[in-house]
């Protein structure tokens, strides 16, 4: 079963301005042990003493979920991790030639070495941790190296290799499509005799990001990473709640993940980073199953199956319709009956006129101006 391990408080802190005191870290992974991620990837103790405080407090927080800690590639950033009692580390280093030279004035062997001595370091300080190591801007870097480094990583101790699209780089149906590049890897590795777990980490700069990382899936990917709202460096990675609805709908995972949590878990993380949910986003947008158009709305309140390729009750939610210019006579009887009020047809239609031209100003009639509406048309018939 492909499991999902959610960054919104490492990766997603690395959107500008935004930062979770810890009060609302316990609370955003509370909800994601709630609804049954695996792996939460808590922060990067060394940037600062409070995010270390955090994850120490999450570690300690007894989640049926793991509770992961960013480090680099040293051994007082493994210290660290594991002072906070942290079940999973991510351990990443570059194997780039050319940002090896440019930036760590490094050559690949002793680059490697230094990854194979941490790994090494943190497995020997807690055998039962789980260690991924992330040759950073995998898709990207001699893939040469990248199985050397994996190799030499997976013989180190290392559980788990993540493959970074670390610039959203990779597109599917492409020759750099992320199907292939894990089918190949899992190759080059078992032929060395290593099978460790590979995980997917896919950043939506050019707007794949989630059609990657489901590639990656179908290449036998075995851990996806995503956040809540894609909340991330730049323009972010998959987002946590279209991967749970793609790998059930789609792909017909049954990982009993509690869906109808993701609402509150959204409004929570929107909240306090500060960034408001888009109207237009999948599942968790105020209009995700909001039907506008009459022609659409007439079918829809027939059968929604009509003009909806998910059911919102999967997420709690509820199929609506909107008031505005575009409504037609279905629209404003679909409404009318939500609201158990009687109406003939004559009413409908002198309702519509007024919703139409409320539309037109920009703005669409909510439920509590219909009520308003219904009794000034009563009042006041077209002459
Ligand atoms: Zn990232």
């Amino acid at each position: 079963m492909v499991k999902i391990l959610d960054t919104t408080l490492r990766e997603g802190e690395q959107t500008p301005g935004v930062y979770f005191d810890g009060h609302i870290k316990l609370a955003i992974a509370d909800l994601l042990d709630e609804i049954g991620i695996d792996i939460i990837e808590a922060g990067h103790p060394m940037v600062t003493p409070e995010i270390h405080e955090a994850v120490y407090q999450l570690a300690r927080h007894g989640y049926r979920a793991k509770i992961a800690a960013h480090a680099r590639s040293l051994q007082r950033d493994v210290d660290l991790a594991l002072e906070c009692g942290a079940q999973f580390i991510g351990i990443f280093y570059s194997v780039a030639s050319e940002r090896l030279g440019q930036v760590f004035r490094k050559d690949l062997n002793s680059a490697i070495d230094q990854i194979v001595n941490v790994i090494r370091y943190a497995k020997n300080q807690n055998p039962d941790l789980l260690i991924r190591y992330t040759p950073e801007d995998t898709v990207r870097s001699p893939f040469e190296n990248v199985v050397q480094a994996s190799c030499a990583a997976v013989e180190a101790g290392a559980d788990i290799i993540s493959v970074a699209d670390t610039t959203g780089f990779m597109a599917p149906g492409t020759e750099h499509n992320m199907y292939d590049f894990i089918a190949r890897l899992k190759d080059a590795l078992a032929q060395s005799g290593h099978q460790p777990m590979i995980a997917v980490h896919c950043h939506n700069d050019r707007g794949l990001a989630l059609a990657n990382a489901l590639d990656g899936y179908r290449a036998g990917a075995e851990i996806i990473d995503a956040s809540v709202l894609g909340l991330g460096e730049r323009a972010g990675i998959v987002d946590l709640a279209q991967l749970l609805l793609a790998l059930k709908e789609v792909f017909q995972v049954q990982n009993n993940c509690r869906l109808e949590k993701l609402l509150p878990l959204y409004q929570l993380v929107s909240q306090y980073a500060g960034l408001p949910i888009p109207d237009n986003f999948p599942i968790v947008g105020q209009n995700a199953f909001t039907h506008c158009a009459g022609v659409h709305t007439h079918a829809a309140v027939q059968n929604p199956v009509h003009y909806q390729s998910l059911d919102p009750s999967l997420v709690g939610r509820n199929m609506s319709v909107a008031l505005d210019h575009m409504s037609g006579i279905s629209s404003v009887q679909w409404a009318l009956d939500q609201l158990g009020l009687e109406y003939t047809t004559d009413l409908l239609k002198r309702i519509l006129i007024h919703i139409k031209q409320i539309g037109q100003k920009g703005r669409t009639v909510d439920f509590h101006e219909l009520k308003h509406l219904v009794e000034w048309c009563k009042k006041h018939p077209l002459k």
